[in-house]
């Protein structure tokens, strides 16, 4: 039994995770967020005067998994140390 490619590559979808900031565990939070949470959490993230472990921890008491290292690389998205989120 041989496979039609034809059809078998119209099974191959885009992986939503994916989108943006590949491995980036801050913005796929920011993805599932209502927009306005979103906003505002990436208003406190840009904001170098809030410490990064703080949000993390509220993030993590609030369920959601987030490390104090990948807040801060999302914190210096686009820089040569930071993750590959847009800006
Ligand atoms: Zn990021």
């Amino acid at each position: 039994m041989s496979l039609d490619l034809n059809s078998a590559l119209d099974t191959l979808t885009p992986n939503v995770n994916s989108k943006s900031g590949p491995g980036c565990g801050i913005q796929r939070i920011l993805d599932q967020l209502p927009p306005e949470t979103a906003t505002k959490l990436l208003a406190k993230i840009d904001d170098p005067s809030i410490q990064a472990s703080a949000i993390a921890a509220l993030l993590r008491d609030s369920g959601y998994h987030a490390h104090d290292t990948s807040l801060r690389r999302h914190r210096r998205r686009s820089s040569n140390s930071g993750c590959t989120c847009p800006r």
